[in-house]
């Protein structure tokens, strides 16, 4: 009795129903939202948040590890001591982005249980670029994506791609950024927009990428964006221009640092944000 009385309400009420899908799929396109990964539960499956409670907390952003996972375990085991409650990993984790290179750097994220989120280098690329497959989609899911920690809204765009943001990532990206002067953004991604004198920044290899990251500065600042973090430089530092701060992270790697193998631990709030540099220890 209760199916016919159900579905003679949905008849009655079809067109409610079918404005009420759309508006439904409306705001799951609009509030994507991003797995967080906790080793430690993996058995459960990727956990889906996007609002973390607000207070003050303290999280690192690590990058180019490339295939180091000696490294990478000891970056992880000094984040939990630290009591992090997330890391970051802006990219370049391996060396091409075989699905090899990138399961491995999975399960040494996975085994040292501790939440994590990743966007891809270019290094992550390549591999499935070259074989027109989606290998790091396949290891890690989303390759962009936005989460609140608090009252910070950490926006993770994934520019490592030589072949530029895509279209698809930029409409959602703009998209995100239009709360921008709410809420405190800070933006994560692997490449560095400008720098007073590398030239490693997104759009080395590329002209059409040039334009587009000239694009991105452009909204970033129109937005209100005021920090963003990177890899890619093989170099910690942090840098103003234009009245957007760039904290490159350094490299966890110990081949082709130019510094010792690092990383950068973040406490923030809604009010201030601070980064300060972990060296590992040598061994
Ligand atoms: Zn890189």
């Amino acid at each position: 009795m209760e199916m016919v009385d159900l579905k003679m309400t949905m008849r009655s009420k079809g067109w409610k129903i079918m404005v009420g899908l759309a508006l439904v799929a409306i705001l799951l396109v609009a509030t994507r939202s991003w797995g967080v990964r906790n080793g430690a539960e993996r058995d459960r499956g990727a956990e889906k948040i996007t609002n973390l409670p607000a207070k003050e907390y303290r999280w690192g952003v690590m990058a180019d590890i490339h295939l180091d996972w000696e490294n990478l375990e000891r970056a992880l085991e000094l984040a939990k001591k630290r009591g992090q409650e997330m890391v970051i990993v802006a990219g370049d984790l391996t060396s091409v982005g075989t699905e090899e290179e990138l399961g491995q750097a999975k399960a040494v994220l996975d085994r040292l249980g501790i939440k994590y989120l990743v966007v891809p280098g270019n290094h992550d690329l390549w591999a499935g670029e070259r074989a027109k497959v989606d290998i790091f989609g396949k290891v890690f899911g989303e390759k962009y994506g936005a989460v609140k920690m608090g009252e910070i809204k950490l926006i993770l765009v994934n520019n490592g791609s030589s072949r530029g943001l895509g279209e698809e990532q930029k409409a959602w990206l703009w998209q995100e950024l239009g709360e921008c002067q709410k809420i405190r953004c800070v933006v994560v991604m692997h490449m560095p927009i400008k720098h007073s004198f590398s030239e490693h920044v997104m759009g080395e290899d590329s002209q059409q990428v040039t334009g587009e990251a000239q694009e991105l500065w452009a909204k970033l600042k129109s937005s209100g964006v005021k920090e963003i973090i990177t890899g890619h430089l093989h170099y910690a530092s942090s840098y103003e221009i234009e009245g957007i701060r760039t904290y490159v992270v350094g490299a966890v790697t110990s081949e082709r640092n130019n510094q010792t193998p690092r990383f950068i631990e973040f406490v923030s709030d809604g009010e201030k944000m601070r980064g300060e540099i972990l060296v590992l220890e040598e061994q």
